[in-house]
């Protein structure tokens, strides 16, 4: 079934599969590859760019497999503005179509070798092409954000002319900043109506901030990975950009949050890479308190130091004994545990733990901490 957007709506757009696995290094089993679609499917995003079907063979296969799947999501898969290339695709049984060209001069002139109108010829025959077939259509500028912003306008213009739904967006090589990202898209808009789908790099750090720009700019698709998995410095992650929208925005899409750790871990070991522990929305180190202040606003009540609740995300919320603690995560700690422990023996063990941690150069484990009592406190009682 075609995709049909909504006024107003914006969608989620995840290319893990497609951008994700293109990162250098990276290759997803097949039976990894579904799970993940499923996954995504189930937490509600709204279209997944699956793969290349041109690439033949296993690739060509599995995106086969996962259109075939019934999801609720549209299921799009990635091609050169080449008709070859899109008929490999309509094999496969998807719903929709991304068709990619560069249209910045320097991928013009240096990597393609011919002309800004050879590009929109190969474009909007591909296009009229693919919309004869009855799917839906993405078409890609690539080093859209490098290209001169007038033939980025007549790019679009021809496209959407073409039968194109929407147009991509991609800051290939991810030179910009969100403040320029939001002129650049404002300009496109305004010209040209045209759906704006943005697909942001994060070479510079800012990837989920530009995505979150072209939106404020009107954009109404937005692309990202799990993990910002991606060429290079990757792309805008999923979870970062869906809890910005929230929390930031106060834009809730409807997406079931609570699994983003799930899915944070599956795609972090099916891709190895590993998930840093201060990863945006999804580390471990997230919801871990430490200093002693900090401690002990977040365990009066977890909105001084917290945005919103770790199980929003599929976390906890830790409280890590070590250098910077003060009395109230010790207490705290000893409470996890049934005991209590009066102040006055916080104020006594406190200096222990903290060389102990020094030393260590670390945080402590409940047993060390443990230990620490029962040599320094408990055994001076019997005594
Ligand atoms: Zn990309």
């Amino acid at each position: 079934m075609k995709f049909i957007r909504e006024n107003d709506k914006l969608y989620i757009v995840d290319t893990t599969l497609r951008d994700g696995e293109q990162t250098a290094g990276v290759v997803f089993a097949n039976s990894e590859k579904i799970r993940i679609a499923k996954m995504l499917d189930e937490i509600g995003v709204n279209q997944l760019e699956v793969g290349i079907p041109a690439m033949g063979g296993d690739e060509k296969e599995t995106i086969a497999k996962i259109a075939k799947l019934g999801l609720n999501a549209s299921i799009m898969a990635w091609n050169r503005a080449v008709i070859k290339d899109i008929k490999e695709s309509l094999e496969c049984g998807v719903d929709a179509v991304a068709i990619s060209i560069s249209t910045s001069d320097i991928h013009i002139e240096h990597k393609l070798k011919t002309s800004r109108q050879w590009v929109l010829d190969h474009m909007t025959e591909a296009v009229a092409f693919a919309k004869k077939e009855g799917v839906y259509i993405s078409v890609n500028a690539e080093d859209a954000s490098r290209t001169d912003i007038n033939f980025l306008i007549e790019f679009a213009k021809s496209a959407k002319q073409a039968g194109a739904d929407r147009l991509r967006f991609c800051d290939t090589v991810g030179i910009l900043d969100p403040f320029e990202t939001y002129e650049k898209i404002k300009a496109v808009k305004e010209a040209t109506d045209i759906d704006i789908e943005m697909h942001t790099h994060n070479d510079f750090g800012m990837a989920t901030a530009n995505a979150l720009a072209g939106i404020k700019a009107g954009a109404n698709f937005v692309g990202v990975t799990v993990n910002g998995l991606g060429e290079r410095a990757g792309n805008a992650a999923l979870e970062e950009v869906v809890m910005a929208l929230k929390y930031v925005y106060k834009r809730d899409l409807g997406i079931d949050t609570k699994k983003f750790r799930e899915l944070s871990e599956y795609v972090s070991t099916a891709s190895g890479r590993q998930l840093p522990s201060w990863k945006a929305i999804v580390g471990t180190n997230v919801f871990a308190h430490e200093s002693g202040i900090h401690v002990d606003g977040a365990l009066k009540n977890p909105q001084t130091y917290e945005i919103y609740n770790p199980d929003e995300v599929g976390l906890e919320r830790q409280i890590v004994i070590g250098k910077h603690s003060g009395t109230a995560a010790l207490v705290n700690k000893f409470k996890e545990y049934g005991r209590a422990l009066p102040e006055s023996e916080a104020q006594e063990l406190l200096p222990y733990v903290r060389s102990l941690s020094i030393q260590l150069k670390r945080c402590l484990f409940d047993k060390e901490l443990i230990y620490l009592y029962e040599e320094h406190i408990l055994n001076k009682k019997v005594i």
